[in-house]
């Protein structure tokens, strides 16, 4: 390729590496960042301006090669590689359990309980009475059958992987009875037939997509039947013409020839939903309380815990599964079981729980609140000079998220902010790649951000960095 005069003359602008490292080293803003960063951020920033200069990129002159501007670079660069990739940003989507942002937020008590543990030697698999090895699990079992009436039960990584190991230990080369209408597809590739085959279960399907019948798993009743399992739609819903048998209709069924019945109840509560104005949800109470051998729930998602996969249920069952070497494998950490311990603990007094954790708290806050909240922060907006804004509270809804309460519409009270001479799309990206990121969303081609889902202390970010978009 024949460079042009200008390309070369640009190309020789370039300083090298060793006089940027040695301007670096007398440099304060340096200080601190290990010279390997520093190395790479030079190469980099390097590369990238040589690179454009030989593509014949026009933005790039003489005046945007000086050392000091090139310097600039670097230090841009560097800045960015000593800031976490993962890093805390504000939710104002609404979506209260937003699996792309971490799902469900851990109360302030739980952190120090999780804190606390971390940095300490615990008693995590030692039985302090006997003196000698004790369960991984023994400090969340109680209170897990305490507050779910169950008799037993342990926890693992996440319910994923609690829906392998309960069907691994139960199943496995033998048939599970389930549902055609029940065969889902969670979020992020979990699906119940493909859980199923890795597990060694063989499913059965019974019924049709909208109408399972009692008689349709009679009829599948074989030799080599295990299990029977119901799983917990989550993200979708059937309506109109539809039919299914009850939990406790299975377990009726399951009695009657000898054989357990499984519930993976997806998101999983304790608190019954329909009390607070939302949709009705079945609690990992009632599933107990109708009988059922084993229930999986997740930790993260309405429980507003860590991520966590929780199994209660029969002992002998529990027993069965606890022994599987696969639960090894599968085992939670020290960390995740001190903020379970914690969060679980708060659910003893369930108005607490309601008020403590933010996921219960931000799905049961009332109109008043968010009207409270977005006015807030409206006046906060407006207060910023520059008639560019313009800034509506209108009604919309907010989502429970996290394959949970899929056809719930949380009223909500929302901004729908405009910038005069900037798109929402431009808008939107503009917050995204604020420091913290704010992730909004569109609707009819407005930004709009839900107070449901914002902490208190993110009110005066979003104010600096619309303060500085409009400056
Ligand atoms: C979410 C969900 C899972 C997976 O739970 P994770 O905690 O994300 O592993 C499994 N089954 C159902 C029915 C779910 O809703």
């Amino acid at each position: 390729m024949k460079l042009s005069n200008n390309q070369q003359t640009l190309l020789r602008m370039l300083p090298g590496v060793d006089l940027l490292l040695e301007q670096s080293k007398k440099d304060t803003f340096f200080e601190g960042i290990p010279n390997a960063v520093v190395v790479n951020s030079i190469r980099q920033t390097l590369d990238s301006r040589r690179n454009r200069i030989l593509a014949a990129d026009p933005s790039i002159d003489e005046q945007n090669l000086s050392d000091s501007r090139i310097m600039e670079l670097v230090k841009e660069s560097a800045a960015e590689s000593m800031t976490p990739n993962l890093k805390s940003l504000i939710n104002a989507t609404g979506v209260v359990v937003h699996t792309n942002l971490g799902r469900s937020l851990v109360p302030a008590e739980v952190i120090q309980n999780l804190a606390h543990i971390a940095g300490r030697y615990s008693n995590l698999e030692y039985d302090l009475g006997a003196g000698k090895r004790g369960s991984r699990y023994g400090s969340v079992e109680d209170i897990l059958c305490e507050i779910s009436g169950a008799a037993a039960g342990m926890v693992v990584n996440n319910n994923a992987a609690a829906v392998l190991l309960c069907l691994e230990t139960l199943a496995r080369g033998k048939e599970v009875i389930v549902s055609r209408g029940e065969l889902v597809e969670i979020g992020g590739s979990f699906r119940v037939p493909d859980v199923m085959a890795k597990s060694g279960g063989i499913l059965k399907e019974v019924g049709t997509t909208n109408r399972t019948h009692m008689q349709d798993y009679e009829n599948a009743l074989a030799e080599n039947t295990a299990l029977m399992l119901k799983v917990h739609r989550s993200n979708y819903s059937v309506i109109g013409f539809t039919a299914e048998v009850s939990l406790k209709e299975l377990v009726e069924l399951g009695t009657k020839h000898g054989l357990p019945v499984m519930e993976d109840l997806g998101s999983g509560t304790f608190i019954d939903f329909s009390k607070y104005g939302l949709i009705k949800e079945p609690t990992v109470q009632e599933s107990v309380a109708a009988g059922v051998d084993v229930v999986t729930f997740s930790g993260d998602k309405l429980l507003g815990g860590p991520q966590a996969g929780i199994i209660v249920g029969k002992k002998q069952i529990l027993d069965r599964i606890k022994q599987n070497p696969l639960a090894r494998a599968l085992r939670i950490d020290k960390m995740t079981l001190a903020a379970l311990e914690a969060t679980l603990r708060l659910y003893r007094d369930e108005d607490h729980a309601v008020r403590r954790i933010p996921t219960l708290q931000m799905l049961t806050m009332n109109l008043n609140e968010l009207a409270n909240r977005a006015t807030r922060l409206a006046d906060d907006l407006n207060a910023i000079s520059g008639s560019r804004l313009e800034i509506n509270q209108v009604e919309l809804s907010s989502k429970a998220g996290g394959g949970a309460l899929p056809l719930l519409e949380l009223p909500s009270k929302c901004l729908r902010i405009k910038i005069q001479g900037l798109s929402a799309n431009k808008l939107e990206q503009n917050m995204r790649q604020n420091t913290p990121p704010i992730i909004g969303r569109i609707e009819n081609d407005a930004y709009v951000i839900d107070p449901r889902t914002l902490l208190d202390d993110d009110l005066p970010i979003i104010r600096a960095a619309f303060e500085k978009l409009l400056n």
